[in-house]
């Protein structure tokens, strides 16, 4: 019987009956891992090999982050941003050049402009927005075309498919960083992608207390990618990926009540005065969300706003005091999270022009009430400092 998605949160990776019943696999913690005979060592055919490799906890990890992604294999890596560089050095060669969307997370521009910058790999930034006209940027040493969709902090959405189509017919690799979607509200494979990355570290974790990331890839693109992986030593541990299993098994009801709230909070601000724009795919005037209707099937918890001109000191004020809005990095956790954001230095290309100062929000899993009663008496303090 094929399984749907919500049924296979709960049955991918797990074999209780392999385990004395036990419905979660256990924590094996390793270096490690003995072999009976000379053959099996020289052999290396046994499941498991050494630590680095793999134990049977992350490989749990790694066959239920496959199955949701809807790709071959899964490798896991300590963060998300390792996932990101990862897959880049693993696909990419002195010589290359590299496609990279614009609204891409900033770290991962960072990764560009340096390591892969002085290992002779040039990155050109192109507009989220280009669909099919990447074509006009297709060079013949194009070995990647990377896409974030929606951009990192300005949530444009991109047109997977349209560069997916280019960047095969002209022999590159499509990867895409899929953390915003995680793998229930966007398919990678079914647009076209070669290679999906998750920041593990938001939604499938879920719970603000670990970090790890994952590379999935088609079966094509699997062999090279698990190479450099191996090559650079990357691995996550045990403990983190039975927290992640955990976390994954919530993940729907979860996310279903991220993009709830996060929706009430969007169109509640988009009515307020103090408020310019609200950067939502999901509400019905956003730019992107004829093709995020499309191609997602839904919308998680966070989202950008842009205010109408204020003061720094009127924006503290307002910020300095939230009760139930955390202002910290990360998100995908149960809290809600709000911070200012500053695009200096990560938009080369198409720098957006805002009215005003810019927030991400992180619609946690608080009542919406209460997260709106803290957002209004934000907006009494905004309002009372003046500007
Ligand atoms: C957070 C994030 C990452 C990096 O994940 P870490 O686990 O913090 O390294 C990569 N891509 C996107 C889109 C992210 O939001």
């Amino acid at each position: 019987m094929k399984q749907k998605q919500d049924t296979l949160i709960v049955t991918l990776g797990r074999d209780p009956h392999a385990n004395f019943g036990v419905v979660n696999p256990p924590v094996y913690r390793a270096s490690t891992i003995l072999h009976p005979t000379v053959e099996a060592l020289r052999g290396r055919k046994q499941p498991y090999t050494y630590g680095r490799r793999g134990t049977p906890t992350t490989v749990a990890l790694q066959q239920t982050i496959a199955g949701l992604e809807g790709g071959h294999n899964t490798m896991l890596t300590p963060s998300g941003l390792s996932a990101v560089t990862t897959a880049l050095l693993s696909l990419l060669r002195t010589g290359d050049h590299l496609l990279m969307t614009d609204s891409v997370y900033g770290p991962t521009r960072h990764f560009c402009d340096t390591i892969l910058k002085r290992n002779g790999i040039e990155t050109e930034y192109y507009d989220p927005l280009i669909g099919a006209g990447i074509e006009r940027l297709m060079k013949t040493n194009t070995a990647v075309v990377f896409t974030e969709s929606p951009g990192s902090i300005t949530f444009e959405v991109q047109d997977i498919p349209a560069i997916a189509r280019v960047a095969h017919a002209r022999g590159a690799k499509l990867v895409i960083d899929n953390t915003w979607a995680s793998p229930l509200y966007f398919k990678p494979f079914e647009h076209g992608a070669d290679v999906s990355i998750q920041a593990i570290t938001k939604y499938l974790c879920g719970h603000s207390d670990a970090m790890m990331g994952a590379i999935t890839t088609n079966e094509e693109t699997w062999k090279s990618a698990l190479s450099g992986h191996g090559a650079l030593g990357q691995m996550a541990a045990p403990d983190d990926a039975y927290l992640v299993l955990r976390g994954i098994r919530t993940l729907s009801v979860r996310l279903e009540r991220h993009m709830k709230t996060g929706l009430t909070l969007a169109r509640w601000l988009a009515a307020r005065p103090e408020v310019a724009r609200v950067l939502h795919p999901a509400l019905e005037n956003d730019p992107g969300h004829a093709i995020w209707k499309r191609d997602f099937t839904g919308a998680s918890g966070l989202f950008g706003v842009v205010l109408k001109p204020c003061s720094d000191a009127a924006l503290a004020a307002m910020l300095d005091h939230l009760e139930l809005f955390g202002m910290g990095w990360s998100w995908g956790g149960f809290e809600s999270l709000i911070v200012p954001q500053d695009l200096t230095g990560i938009r080369t290309v198409t720098p957006p022009k805002f009215e005003g100062p810019l927030l991400r929000i992180h619609a946690g899993l608080e009542d919406p009430d209460d997260l709106i009663a803290d957002l209004d008496a934000g907006f009494a303090r905004l309002n009372a400092a003046g500007n």
